[in-house]
């Protein structure tokens, strides 16, 4: 289960967000404790992994208490995060704690001048001294990048290079239209064969790894790098059949697939005093109804604006 815990953001990447984004009314976003019930519900269903997404996780104020508590509960096994990195320093010594067992780090250009074009912030030296303390403790730890044809892709090959000297996992997402605008654009202009090929003509010889049972990503290592690489066809969707993940934005919507609008309202059902036997069976009903793929469920959305909202109230 990936569970944005804000819509706010103290970066505003281009593919993500637009600028003047406007963010729901705080009384519209999920309490802690709403939050809490239903990832508890959902833990006795059958979730057992989550990861704390956003927005960016840390603008939430207390969000280390509430995690804390997440991981108390009987069949939470597994706590991971995804962040943009800036505001990680003052809680590293607190990550273990927590029960974060690995971060996904988000950095789309080793390059401060690029970084800054696609973030439209100056945060760069922060998020690589994020980057090395994460390093130094040992977190395990994967870093995304959001693949744009005429703006990083100069970044693919040095942000391999990472790969070779550090145990990390580089991930090359393919961009989605989630940016929060009123288009559909981007049109796809690099997909995952083409990136793959990229590294390809660069490394020669890639080993294939095995992927995860339920992966979204084509897992790779080139032959003597410390650490390995993956494409997440996000865009193409060639993983839908074996995708196991539910999403809970930050207003409290139920997300069977990234490209769905959102199946159950759960805060208004919380809102209304729906008890947790009736809300089981809804969940039941939806999980039961998911759409077989991507496709099928962008082709279900019935929002009448032709604008996909943006990432940061899915949590990516
Ligand atoms: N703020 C945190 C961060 O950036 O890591 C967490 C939330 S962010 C929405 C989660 C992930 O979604 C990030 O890795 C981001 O790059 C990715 N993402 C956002 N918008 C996207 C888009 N339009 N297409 C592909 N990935 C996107
Ligand atoms: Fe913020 Fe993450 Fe969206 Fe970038 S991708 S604007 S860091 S929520």
């Amino acid at each position: 289960m990936r569970l944005a815990v804000t819509d706010r953001c103290n970066l505003r990447c281009t593919y993500c967000m637009p600028e003047n984004v406007q963010y729901v009314k705080k009384k519209e976003l999920l309490s802690f404790e709403e939050m809490y019930r239903i990832v508890q519900l959902l833990s006795t269903m059958g979730i057992s992994k989550i990861r704390i997404t956003g927005g960016e996780p840390f603008l939430r104020k207390d969000i280390s208490t509430f995690i804390q508590q997440i991981n108390q509960l009987e069949h939470i096994e597994q706590i991971h995060m995804t962040t943009n990195g800036v505001l990680v320093g003052p809680h590293l010594t607190n990550l273990k704690r927590m029960g974060i067992q690995s971060i996904n780090l988000s950095l789309d250009s080793i390059n401060p001048k690029r970084f800054y074009e696609i973030t439209r912030r100056n945060e760069f030296d922060k998020v690589m001294e994020t980057f090395n303390a994460l390093l130094e403790m040992g977190m395990p730890l994967k870093i995304n990048m959001v693949v744009m044809a005429n703006k990083n892709e100069e970044d693919i090959i040095p942000m391999m290079e990472l790969s070779k000297d550090h145990p990390v996992a580089v991930r090359f997402i393919e961009e989605m239209p989630f940016n929060g605008s009123n288009s559909q654009k981007p049109m796809l202009a690099l997909n995952y064969r083409q990136i793959i090929e990229r590294i390809q003509t660069k490394y020669h010889s890639l080993l294939k790894l095995k992927d995860g049972a339920n992966s979204t990503a084509l897992n790779y290592r080139v032959k003597g790098f410390k650490g390995s690489f993956g494409v997440i066809p996000a865009f193409s969707r060639t993983f839908c059949g074996t995708c196991n993940r539910i999403r809970l934005t930050a207003q409290g919507m139920l997300k069977t697939c990234l490209y769905d609008e959102g199946v159950i309202n759960l805060k208004k059902i919380i809102r209304s005093g729906t008890d947790d036997e009736e809300i089981k069976q809804l969940l039941l009903k939806a999980f039961n109804n998911r759409p077989a793929n991507g496709f099928e469920a962008e082709a279900k959305r019935t929002l009448v604006s032709n604008s996909f909202e943006s990432m940061s109230t899915i949590g990516g």
